[in-house]
């Protein structure tokens, strides 16, 4: 019979995860999925959820030209009103480079546009409860809760 995290055959020991009874080998046992701690990983989730990250959107690059277009300002203008060189606009507009957060900010302030996005943990994670948790899942989670 194969490990239900890991799909490896070997000797099961059952476990429960999520009101679920599984067989896990004892290599995930060793990665410290015991009953106990993953319960614990259980109670850890609401935390996780309120993870957010912010990234910037994939078309950054075109919506800063077209807005900076739009309100009829010369790359050299709008790099002046956010204090930035020229230079790295045009880099920015021909997508070569990535503003940072902080310049992505800016760049919004200027031309009322939005191109930071938030992406919240909590939507991998519900999706990843849909099915059986592999190890990878696992130990990601182990993980996070360490902070
Ligand atoms: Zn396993």
């Amino acid at each position: 019979m194969n490990c239900e995290l890991c799909g490896r055959p070997a000797n099961l020991e059952r476990f429960e995860i999520e009101g679920t009874i599984m067989n896990v080998c004892s290599n995930c046992q060793s990665h410290g999925k015991t009953k106990a701690q993953v319960e614990r990983v259980e109670r850890h989730k609401p935390i996780l959820r309120e993870e957010s990250r912010q990234t910037i959107v994939e078309n950054y690059s075109k919506l800063v030209k077209t807005a900076r277009e739009q309100k009829g300002l010369k790359p050299k203008e709008l790099a002046k009103q956010i204090a930035e060189k020229e230079s790295i606009l045009s880099q920015i507009e021909s997508a070569k480079f990535k503003p940072s957060l902080k310049l992505a900010s800016k760049l919004e302030r200027a031309l009322n546009i939005k191109l930071v996005e938030i992406v919240n943990t909590e939507v991998e994670l519900e999706k990843k409860d849909s099915k059986p948790l592999t190890i990878g899942d696992m130990i990601t989670i182990k993980k996070r809760t360490r902070k």
